[in-house]
């Protein structure tokens, strides 16, 4: 599986949420740097997980997909969902709005079929 790195627009253009999928913990660490403006998250920690979500207020929330430990892609698919629930949760709780219901399923699916059209591009 290549490195993939994306972004999705969710609601509208102000929300939305970076994801990075590989192995390259250099590269994912300058990204999220860059990403929070030079804000490093207090827990950096990425080598032994499957996935994190980094969130911070005012910034997207940034999704990481460790390929190290998801070979497969129901595996990554797996995470990658595990993942966007997190950032989906962020973003709700920002603007006031309960992840009840059907736009924050459709968030959480539309974050995952980005994976399938980057994968095949
Ligand atoms: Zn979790």
């Amino acid at each position: 599986m290549k490195e993939l790195f994306y972004t999705v627009n969710l609601i509208n253009h102000e929300y939305w949420v970076a994801v990075y999928i590989g192995r390259d913990f250099k590269k994912v660490e300058k990204r999220i740097l860059k990403h929070f403006e030079g804000n490093r998250p207090d827990d950096m920690e990425m080598e032994n997980f499957r996935g994190k979500c980094w969130m911070r207020s005012g910034f997207a929330p940034f999704i990481f997909v460790n390929t190290k430990y998801c070979k497969t892609n129901i595996k990554i698919c797996a995470t990658l969902a595990h993942e966007a629930f997190h950032a989906i949760e962020h973003i709700f709780e920002t603007i006031g709005e309960s992840y009840k219901g059907e736009i924050p399923a459709h968030s959480i699916s539309i974050i995952l079929k980005e994976f399938e059209y980057y994968k095949n591009k």
